[in-house]
């Protein structure tokens, strides 16, 4: 059983920068993503993309702003559950709450906070019949690990960026890399649209288009898979295969949890974010009240009021005052403090 103060469903900006505030006030925080790696929208489909809307950054890639939140929020130490989602929740009769996963992994929190965006991304399979029967036995939509392919036959399906730059990666490390999509044209970045083309030339990728994965083969694992192109089939042997078709958002489980929900978002009140359950908070895209935002300035501002009210439900009657980080510096659950130079008292001859 994890245990913290502030269960956060969703590593996206908001919930990373909720790492940070709820620090300050000396709350610990745990995240859960379904996603591989944290960021939301950020990292998972627009890492290279400026945004221009962040207050004190004229321009900042939605990929630099994730890290930058993650070296804010270091110091105190969150822990992460990520490539699972969050799918059940149960609370006990001191009001705290056991978030469980769909992996089975559970979580121990006085205080929830449901930073989960558009929902939960899930991936867009490809309609393969058996193709439920093969997942983690060589079927991925995600890549965690790209180790697990060293000197595997791999195949990867798609048009996009992921399948592009993942074939350019796994050139590298699998025995073979095979790219199949439906059209010639890719949609992509023209400088990975450019190098698979090289690695083709070198041998390095075998490019399969127009062409379709059609069905999979093996017994109690992956073989090989049957690829249709001009109408042939061909059998192609393959260890793992990687559709990357994209991530559709679901508000998906959430759903369930009895929470308020309005057009497939949770309703909250305006003082702090609280949803319909005390002690489960909604903040960022995911939450609506009147003249909602779904803006990553707004996620940073709920945030902030959330911890206030998350510290009055884990410390009791105890009051919390204010203070200006440049004032009172920054004291890390890693040891480390940071603070403004001191002023000093001087003569001047
Ligand atoms: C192309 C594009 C450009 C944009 N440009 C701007 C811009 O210029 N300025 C701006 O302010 N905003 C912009 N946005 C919007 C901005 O990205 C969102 O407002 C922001 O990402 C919301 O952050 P969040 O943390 O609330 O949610 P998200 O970033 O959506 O993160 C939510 C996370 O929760 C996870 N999750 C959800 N449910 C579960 C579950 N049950 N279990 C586990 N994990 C779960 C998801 O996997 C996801 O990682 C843009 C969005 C897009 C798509």
């Amino acid at each position: 059983m994890i245990k913290t103060d502030i269960l956060i469903i969703g590593a996206g900006p908001t919930g990373l920068f909720t790492v940070f505030e709820a620090g300050l006030l000396k709350l610990k925080c745990h995240l859960i993503d379904a996603l591989p790696q944290p960021g939301g929208q950020c990292s998972e489909i627009y890492p290279k993309k400026p945004i221009y809307d962040i207050p004190g950054f004229p321009e900042i890639l939605a990929g630099d702003l994730t890290n930058n939140l993650l070296e804010q929020g270091k110091q105190f130490e969150p822990g992460f559950t990520l490539g699972e989602r969050a799918e059940t929740i149960e609370k006990l009769e001191d009001g705290s709450f056991i978030v469980t996963t769909n992996k089975g992994t559970k979580h121990h929190a006085p205080v929830v906070a449901i930073a989960g965006g558009l929902g939960s991304f899930e991936p867009r399979k490809p309609l393969i019949e058996n193709i439920s029967y093969y997942e983690d036995k060589g079927v991925e939509y995600f890549i965690k690990d790209p180790e697990v392919y060293r000197n595997k036959k791999v195949v990867i399906s798609g048009g996009g960026d992921s399948a592009l730059d993942w074939s350019i990666f796994l050139a590298d490390v699998a025995e073979e890399v095979t790219l199949v999509h439906r059209r010639n044209e890719f949609r992509g970045a023209l400088d990975s649209v450019e190098k698979v083309q090289e690695l083709k030339l070198l041998g390095k990728i075998n490019l399969v288009t127009p062409a379709e994965v059609t069905a999979l083969h093996g017994n109690s694992k992956l073989e090989g898979v049957t690829i249709i192109k001009d109408g042939e089939k061909i059998l192609h042997e393959a260890d793992h295969f990687i559709p990357l078709f994209g991530l559709s958002p679901k508000l998906g489980p959430i759903g369930e949890w009895g929470l308020e929900i309005e057009k497939n978002a949770i309703k909250v009140d305006t003082l702090d974010y609280q949803t319909n359950i005390p002690g489960i908070f909604a903040i960022g895209d995911v939450n609506t009240y009147e003249g909602k935002l779904k803006l990553i300035l707004c996620g940073f501002h709920e945030a902030t009021l959330m911890c206030q009210s998350a510290y009055k439900i884990i410390n009791p009657g105890k009051k919390y005052v204010l203070k200006y980080t440049t004032v009172s510096g920054v004291d890390g659950f890693d040891g480390t403090r940071k603070e403004a130079p001191k002023a000093v008292v001087q003569a001047i001859n």
